[in-house]
C-alpha cells in the first residue's frame, strides 16, 4: 500500500487499512506481517491518543536529537531519521483469526514517518 505522509514527522495509523486488505484475502487464520519498505520510517503498534503521539516523538527527539552531528549528515542530513528508524523497527507482526486482525482493545498500527513529508511503500503479507 502507499502512503503519503505530510510533516517531517508523524505517526500515521494504517490499521483500518491493513484490516482493509487482510479482508480481501479471505483467511481465517494467519499471521499478517506489516514492513515499511524505508530506511527512514517505523512501524509500531501502539495507542492512537494525540498526546500519546506527541510523547513518542518527544521521546525520539531525546534519544536521538535532530541537532546533533552525525557523520551521515555530510551525505543527507538525514542521520537522526535513519537512527531513529533502527529504534522502531520496519515491521510488526499481528496474528489473524478467525478472519481478524487480533489487534488488543487499545493497539493500531502505525507507519511513523521519520523524514517526511514523503510517498510511502508499506508492504502487507499474509501467512497462512
Ligand atoms: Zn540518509
Amino acid at each position: 500500500m502507499e502512503v503519503q505522509t505530510s510533516k517531517e514527522t508523524e505517526l500515521v495509523d494504517i490499521t483500518e487499512r491493513v484490516k482493509g486488505s487482510i479482508e480481501s484475502e479471505n483467511v481465517n487464520n494467519g499471521f499478517c506481517v506489516v514492513f515499511s519498505k524505508h530506511t527512514t520510517t517505523g512501524i509500531i503498534i501502539n495507542e492512537n491518543e494525540p498526546r500519546l503521539k506527541e510523547d513518542i516523538l518527544n521521546m525520539l527527539e531525546e534519544i536521538v536529537p535532530s541537532d546533533k552531528d552525525y557523520l551521515h549528515d555530510e551525505i543527507d542530513s538525514n542521520a537522526h531519521s535513519h537512527l531513529r528508524s533502527i529504534l522502531l523497527g520496519s515491521s510488526v507482526v499481528v496474528p489473524i483469526e478467525n478472519g481478524s486482525l487480533s489487534l488488543g482493545t487499545w493497539q493500531s498500527i502505525f507507519l511513523v514517518e521519520l523524514d517526511g513529508p514523503r510517498r510511502r511503500t508499506v508492504n502487507v503479507s499474509i501467512m497462512k
